[in-house]
């Protein structure tokens, strides 16, 4: 497509810094590279209508890794590597809620429950007995023993009697979060385009040629946002892992509150609205889940509606709302990827099923490489 002179003058020329992506990464670095260059001109370049990862998608809990998942942490990495990661989820949820304020995004600190189904019974225990040492080496984020035993009080069927609790965990509202982000960032005059998908660029040593699916511009620098796309535009370890999820109709009384994990992280639910938002079941088929493809399959959503109707509401009818599924990015370590990539080339992805606990950090952290 032919840009008039117009559209080129305006948009697309003299661009300091151009952004790819427009979730949680993409947005937070615009709003940090604006406090640093308020003359700066911006551009985030965004392939969906709307943000289209998993920033919209997400289930919306402000988690820091239930028990079992810090245990297995540290069988791969040090107590101080993983005092580390929780301490950059703790200190990232609390710059998105200084950004953001919490009446904004709905937060609310219900507490976060690890459930153990009746086959994890050996699990529950490993993590009851080592609740105790692990509160003590994450003193130093919450401040007070994070973990506590909590009895079934919302009677989930098929789980072990008691729950292992951090009461430090909050939920959120997903869609009010990046309401409030793409707000704050379009007020401070970063340009925005929508729908269109960057396909190529190539670095020369003072500016970068960008190719998108509809035209080509120059920038001074480029910022990399795209996680679990990463691997279509850098030659970085990040893989797409498609996450589904499901949420009821509104159910009378509904007395479950909290965010809730259980068979290793692999399902979680909360409420919201009173409904249950249900998301997870990747472990069905990791491999098929290993797509950009925001689809839904049989398999996952059956195993999901099983859950809800055998563990989570037993005793409640209920009827399914929507269904739908968001993209993360993985790879084989927990860390994000934040790092220069070229002269003028610069990435923040791979932000795994953490991203609102550190996806405001990451943004931070891309925009000061530059
Ligand atoms: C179902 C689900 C539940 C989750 N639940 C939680 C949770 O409860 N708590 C939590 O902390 N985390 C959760 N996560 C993870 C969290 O949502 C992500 O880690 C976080 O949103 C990642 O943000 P991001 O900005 O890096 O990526 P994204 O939000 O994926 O943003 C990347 C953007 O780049 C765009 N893009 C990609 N390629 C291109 C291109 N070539 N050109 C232009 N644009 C492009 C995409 O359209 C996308 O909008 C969940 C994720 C999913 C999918």
């Amino acid at each position: 497509m032919n840009l008039s002179y117009w559209e080129h003058k305006t948009w697309l020329s003299n661009i300091d810094f151009t952004i790819v992506g427009s979730g949680i990464v993409g947005l937070s670095c615009g709003l940090n590279l604006k406090q640093r260059f308020p003359k700066a001109k911006i551009l985030i370049l965004e392939n969906g209508f709307l943000p289209q990862g998993a920033s919209t998608k997400n289930a919306g809990f402000a988690c820091f890794g239930s028990i079992s998942e810090i245990l297995s942490d540290l069988n791969e990495h040090s107590e101080e590597e993983v005092l580390g990661l929780v301490q950059k989820r703790w200190n990232g949820i609390q710059l998105l809620r200084k950004t953001l304020g919490d009446n904004a995004i709905d937060f609310q600190q219900l507490g976060g429950h690890e459930l153990f189904l009746e086959k994890d019974s050996a699990l529950f225990e490993t993590c009851s007995e080592k609740r105790i040492d692990i509160n003590r080496l994450l003193r130093p984020v919450f401040g007070g023993d994070a973990f506590h035993e909590h009895p079934n009080t919302f009677r989930f069927k098929s789980i072990g009697d008691k729950y292992i609790t951090n009461s430090f965990e909050g939920q959120l509202d997903t869609g009010k979060m990046m309401a409030r982000l793409l707000q704050l960032v379009q007020n401070k005059g970063v340009t925005f385009l929508n729908g269109i998908s960057v396909e190529d660029f190539s670095d020369s040593s003072s500016n970068i040629a960008v190719r998108t699916d509809r035209f080509e511009f120059m920038t001074k620098k480029l910022l990399i946002a795209t996680n679990g796309f990463a691997s279509q535009l850098l030659n970085e370890k990040v893989k797409p892992a498609r996450a589904q999820v499901l949420i009821t109709k509104p159910i009378r009384n509904l007395s479950i509150k909290g965010t809730f994990h259980f068979d290793e992280g692999y399902y979680y639910f909360r409420n919201i609205d009173n409904r249950i938002l249900l998301g997870g079941g990747r472990n069905l088929d990791l491999k098929a889940e290993e797509t950009t493809a925001l689809e839904q399959t049989e398999l996952i959503q059956k195993r999901l509606e099983k859950l809800l109707r055998e563990v989570i509401l037993p005793d409640t009818p209920f009827e399914i709302d929507r269904r739908w599924s968001g993209i993360m990015g993985v790879g084989d370590r927990k860390r994000p990827i934040v790092k220069q990539i070229s002269d003028n080339v610069f990435c923040g992805v791979r932000l795994g099923g953490m991203g609102i606990a550190i996806g405001s950090l990451v943004g931070k952290d891309l925009a000061d490489l530059v």
